[in-house]
């Protein structure tokens, strides 16, 4: 059994494990801290984001755009605002460019150069990687962390786990962290998936692959909670596409838990808004100005001037008027169309797992951890940062951010614990 001693051990080689790995050993040396990765090689979830371009933080960067523990959110956007982001990308090479809604990538558009670029800050730092380590155990002996795998054991004087989340199982994602930090005393927040598209009772599989824009409203019980807009992805299992992904987290808390924001719903819905340049009564206008000019034929065809043809049809068809004449369409079937196209209604019904969420809501929150230096309340030298803690954020690079920032509070916390 090979026998390692190190200063600090960083679990989890994801964005927030590179960072943390990098900050510890500025601060305490080269030999002082190692990654230990499960998976072959460390940051694949990296790799994957902003559809390979990585969208690492936004401009916009504020609490409001976050979701989960008040106390970690405030603590960390606090000490960590953009320009402390654009500071840190800067100190690691890395130029960015800033594109609609604030979104900030790298200049090179590679997420792949993010995270050569991490990686390279911990080997010169001196940060040792072990990839394909599987934790058997976690256990504190002697005021030291004990982590052992079938071949090997570390002791640590101090751990940082940056675990991640189950989200999207596919890039190596499981529930392993969470097991880890139960048997160092944690309890989570529930968790459940996030900016994940959404399944939903109504489904129209000539809709497949269309996409359009306009606006999604999530009503709980009859109530409006949330709109947002962007380019809606029409799927055969329901909807897809950034604005879906934002009021997704609201349905799989419903769908998981019975409740939106911690309060008790019985009954959710979407409704899309094709339209919403344009109020009902213009579109009615509009329609009318259409039958005219489509006298000849079917409803199918009548809002094939403003949206896709196959939207168009699928409108017609749900109103019950597919088939029907233009010319015979009565005021009140005009009424029905302009109102499916600013209420067209979806019914979420089940959410995907984790399989095509981005993030997971829910995990360690401030019961567990100090928000001010993210260590264990009850765990001396035992530190939580990135997507393990209760903390989710909106799409547009809101997560990578709080899993870099959350990494140096956590490292920065140990340099000034111990120096
Ligand atoms: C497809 C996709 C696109 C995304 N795009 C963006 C984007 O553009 N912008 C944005 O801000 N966010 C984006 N996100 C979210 C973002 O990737 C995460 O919030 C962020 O990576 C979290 O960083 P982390 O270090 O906490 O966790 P991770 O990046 O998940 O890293 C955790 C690491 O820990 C390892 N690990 C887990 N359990 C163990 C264990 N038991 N032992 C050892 N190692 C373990 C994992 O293998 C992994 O390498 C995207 C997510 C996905 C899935």
């Amino acid at each position: 059994m090979e026998i390692r001693k190190v200063n600090t051990a960083v679990i989890g080689g994801g964005a927030s494990g590179l960072t943390a790995a990098a900050e510890c050993s500025r601060i305490f040396g080269k030999g002082s801290t190692l990654i230990i990765e499960k998976q072959q090689k460390t940051g694949r979830k990296l790799l994957a984001t902003g559809n390979g371009r990585c969208n690492i933080t936004n401009s916009g960067i504020s609490e409001e755009h976050y979701h989960g523990d008040s106390s970690l959110i405030h603590s960390v956007i606090s000490h960590f605002p953009v320009e402390a982001m654009k500071e840190h990308m800067r100190s690691l090479g890395i130029l960015l460019r800033e594109e609609s809604e604030g979104r900030i990538y790298p200049y090179s558009n590679q997420a792949s150069t993010v995270l050569d670029a991490m990686r390279s800050e911990c080997s010169r730092r001196g940060v040792e990687e072990l990839c394909n380590f599987y934790i058997n155990s976690i256990k504190r002996e002697k005021g030291k962390f004990v982590i052992t795998s079938q071949e090997k054991t570390v002791y640590a004087e101090n751990v940082i786990f940056a675990t991640g989340s189950q989200a999207s199982p596919s890039l190596g994602a499981d529930d392993s962290g969470y097991r880890l930090i139960r048997g160092l005393g944690a309890e989570e927040v529930p968790f459940f998936p996030a900016l994940s598209p959404i399944y939903t009772k109504q489904t129209y599989k000539n809709l497949k692959g269309v996409r359009a824009k306009g606006q999604v409203t999530l009503l709980a019980d009859g109530t409006r909670i949330r709109t947002t807009s962007g380019e809606i992805q029409f799927t055969d299992y329901g909807l897809s596409g950034i604005c879906v992904f934002e009021i997704s987290r609201d349905i799989n808390e419903f769908l998981m838990l019975g409740t939106v924001s911690g309060r008790k719903i019985s009954d959710i819905k979407v409704s899309v808004d094709v339209m919403q340049e344009y109020s009902f009564q213009e579109i009615c206008d509009y329609l009318d100005y259409c039958k005219e000019v489509f006298c000849e034929d079917k409803a199918d065809m009548l809002f094939s001037g403003a949206v896709n043809k196959k939207l168009s049809q699928t409108l017609a068809l749900c109103c019950g008027l597919s088939g029907k004449h233009c010319r015979s369409l009565t005021r009140q079937d005009i009424k029905k169309l302009a109102g499916s196209a600013k209420n067209f209604m979806f019914t979420p019904i089940r959410y995907d797992a984790y399989k095509t969420a981005q993030v997971s809501a829910g995990g360690i929150g401030s019961d567990f951890v100090d928000p001010d230096t993210l260590m264990a309340k009850r765990v001396k030298n035992l530190y939580v940062c990135g997507e393990l803690l209760d903390v989710d954020g909106d799409c547009g690079g809101f997560n990578l951010h709080f899993a870099v920032g959350s990494a140096l509070l956590a490292a920065g916390s140990i340099g000034f614990r111990v120096l």
